[in-house]
């Protein structure tokens, strides 16, 4: 009896680790019908899924603006290099503004049972990244949302100031792949947030980082068996443009 209740009790175990795997929506939930990524309209719809997270980016226009945009053309136009006003001259293709990271946060406020994933971008120099990063976590500290926000980032030196300037206890992952679970430990981040081939080449890291008290964020997956992957693996968060299949996949 003792050794069936043991093997009931790994069973569950092992059950509870796997429906442990979150979605997050990659530049909100845009795939809905009439949305845009990076807009306020993809954040809602993330919140009204109810997913666990959802990714924005966040540039630096040449004004000193933090808006929430993923590439850093904008059309024709630089985002890094062009003044706000011009930007949101130039709607995006739904009709949507580019919206500020003040009004993204306005919305993240709304709902905060789903977290917003901030990236923040490469920008030209260390300083404007230092500067960058300083004004987002000002932003997010006054919009009350210091609990609510994870960083993310490419750049090593943008995740090193995240740590240096937030909270405590304040969630960065780094994302470019090339860096160990070890090693990113030793620099105080919190998990690693690797591209889904890097990770089926180091599949050994999702332990590792368990291990190390780490999380593990795979982006970006969309197709069903690279979900199904995720999830039979253990990561705990799956970053997709397709939150409805991952839902689907994890019985939401
Ligand atoms: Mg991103």
């Amino acid at each position: 009896m003792k050794k069936i209740l043991m093997l009931a009790a790994c069973l569950f175990a092992v059950s509870a680790i796997s429906a442990q795997t979150q979605v997050i929506a990659h530049r909100g939930f845009h795939a809905k019908s009439g949305s845009y990524d990076n807009t306020i309209s993809s954040l809602k719809n993330a919140q009204e899924l109810g997913v666990y997270g959802s990714e924005c980016d966040v540039n630096e226009t040449a004004d000193g603006v933090l808006v929430v945009i993923h590439g850093i053309m904008h059309g024709k136009l630089n985002v890094q290099k062009t003044d706000y006003a011009t930007l949101y001259a130039q709607a995006l293709s739904n009709g949507e503004r580019i919206p500020t990271l003040d009004e993204y946060l306005e919305q993240a406020a709304k709902n905060t049972a789903t977290k917003l994933i901030i990236e923040i971008k490469d920008h030209s120099t260390p300083e404007q990244e230092t500067r960058v990063v300083k004004n987002t976590i000002a932003a997010v500290k006054r919009h009350k949302l210091q609990n609510d926000v994870e960083y993310i980032a490419f750049r090593q030196h943008v995740c090193d100031e995240v740590l240096k300037y937030a909270p405590k206890g304040t969630k960065i992952a780094y994302l470019n792949g090339t860096l160990t679970p070890e090693y990113c430990k030793g620099l105080g981040y919190t998990g690693i947030d690797y591209n889904i081939s890097t990770m089926k080449k180091h599949p050994e890291w999702i332990k590792q980082c368990h291990d190390l008290g780490m999380t593990v964020n795979v982006w970006t997956v969309n197709d069903t068996a690279a979900l199904q992957w995720c999830i039979d693996n253990g990561v705990d968060y799956i970053t997709t443009d397709n939150p409805v299949e991952a839902n689907r996949l994890l019985g939401k």
